[in-house]
């Protein structure tokens, strides 16, 4: 039996504590809050399949509508463009709180220790190895240590260099993101589409929803830029304006915080450590959603582990799941991250444009709708893109974006191959290098 250590109560590190103490392991999880206070308040969507990839059973409840997106354009002549309602995957919607629960009540069951208020402050490294942590309650050791602290991880921040893995995020990988519910006034006029994307202020990087429920709205505004207050007043105001329904009452939420929208880390295994979740950049790059690829990265890691039946936990053993990782999920997150790595640069009247200019129609939007989204991006969007420039000669600046893209996502394509199937340290050194030098030359024309 092997001790393990799961630092922060994030959903890939509690998927990974309940299947590895299943297997028979000790595990401990150590997280800042009180158990309590776990999760922010608010609802999460993300896709059912990873339940099913996870082996969680969920009641009935969590099963939501497909959010139908309708993007508002900057132009109040231009069309909004609603998106067809994907047929391709179910959604499931949950309250953060509740979920969060769940989880770590089936933790509890398959024998998961909690250090609930216990703040990790670094990793301790012994030789090459992380061999514990450092807490406000002490130093503890384990045969291994799951990372799952999230995207401001003192755990990743604090590896040393000969590890190989980022310690920090730049500029754009993140969206600071304020996210709450107002009371619905129900005697002022109601908006024709439920799920409204705002791309209404221009030279702002960022983007607002504004979502419609039974008795609440759904307000999130997220900014690439940190945002002042006064940011924020203009934006709240700019919001009320176009939907009166909003009310001042605010139910719930209210902070601010990062999302990561960037390619998950090149190398995310050290001697003695795995990160899993946001501390490794496991989202979805366009919109943030990261649970789904949590919960899917959290049950590779433990089988990885449930698998090394000699307990060595080394760069060696875990790289499998670093390998099932990149081929199940990482490459398609790269090419979504490289094609948000447009987004700052595109301006809000750029795509105002292209709606009143039918240059993206609804039947194309529709077509993609249902077909799943990973396989459109590697197959279908260059070629969509292709012919968009086609059309595009009168624009000659935001052609030259659009070609940006499929150069970039061109000579991703010729990187891949690189990746190593088996750990070795100079391949993977070369991995490393060829990967970050990618995304630091795409992020350059942006910065
Ligand atoms: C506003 C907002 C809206 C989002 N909406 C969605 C959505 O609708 N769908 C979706 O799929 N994803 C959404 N996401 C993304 C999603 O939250 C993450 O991708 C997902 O939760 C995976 O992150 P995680 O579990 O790895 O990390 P986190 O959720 O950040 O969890 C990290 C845990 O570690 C703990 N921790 C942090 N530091 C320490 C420390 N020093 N010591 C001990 N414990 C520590 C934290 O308290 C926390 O419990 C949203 C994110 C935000 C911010």
């Amino acid at each position: 039996m092997s001790e393990i250590i799961v630092a922060g109560a994030g959903h890939a590190g509690l998927v990974a504590a309940m299947k590895i103490a299943n297997a028979g392991h000790k595990v401990i999880v150590y997280e800042k809050n009180k158990r309590e206070d776990c999760g922010l308040d608010q609802w999460d969507c993300f896709a059912e399949h990873a339940m099913e990839y996870a082996e969680i059973c969920f009641p009935e409840s969590y099963r939501a509508e497909n959010n139908q997106i309708t993007f508002v354009p900057l132009d109040e002549d231009a069309p909004s463009l609603t998106m067809p309602e994907s047929r391709n995957d179910k959604t499931l919607k949950v309250h953060r709180k509740e979920f969060l629960n769940r989880l770590i009540d089936m933790c509890i069951d398959a024998g998961v220790e909690f250090e609930f208020g216990t703040r990790v402050i670094s990793p301790v490294i012994l030789g090459s190895r992380v061999v514990g942590i450092e807490t406000d309650k002490g130093i503890f050791y384990a045969d291994m240590v799951i990372d799952s602290c999230g995207v401001e991880s003192p755990l990743r921040s604090k590896l040393p260099d000969f590890m190989m893995i980022e310690n920090d995020y730049k500029k754009l990988d993140v969206l600071n993101t304020y996210r709450a519910t107002f009371d619905r006034l129900m005697d002022k006029p109601q908006p024709v589409n439920r799920y409204n994307v705002i791309l209404k202020d221009d030279g702002v990087k960022g983007l607002s929803w504004v979502v419609t429920e039974k008795n609440e709205v759904d307000i999130l505004i997220a900014r690439f830029d940190s945002f002042s207050d006064d940011d924020f007043n203009e934006t709240m105001k700019m919001l009320r304006n176009l939907y009166p329904h909003i009310g001042l009452k605010k139910c719930s939420g209210g902070e601010v915080t990062p999302i990561p929208v960037r390619q998950p880390l090149a190398v995310l295994v050290a001697d003695g450590y795995a990160a899993a979740g946001d501390s490794a950049f496991m989202t979805y790059a366009v919109k943030g959603s990261g649970i789904a690829y949590s919960l899917m990265a959290g049950t590779m890691l433990a089988e990885t582990v449930i698998n090394d039946t000699e307990g060595l936990y080394n760069c060696d053993s875990l790289w499998e799941y670093e390998r099932r990782f990149f081929k199940e999920i990482g490459f398609d997150a790269c090419r979504i991250a490289i094609m948000k790595n447009c987004l700052p640069y595109i301006t809000a009247k750029e795509i105002s444009d292209m709606f009143k200019n039918g240059l993206i129609t609804s039947q194309e939007l529709e077509y993609f709708a249902n077909i799943d989204f990973q396989t459109a991006v590697k197959t279908k969007i260059i070629q969509l893109i292709k012919d968009k420039i086609r059309v595009l000669n009168g624009n000659p600046e935001f052609r030259a974006k659009l070609l940006g893209i499929i150069v970039w996502l061109g000579r991703f394509s010729v990187l891949e191959p690189a990746f190593p199937n088996r750990y070795n340290r100079e391949d993977v050194i070369r991995w490393k290098n060829k990967y970050n030098d990618f995304f630091d030359s795409i992020r350059k024309p942006i910065e």
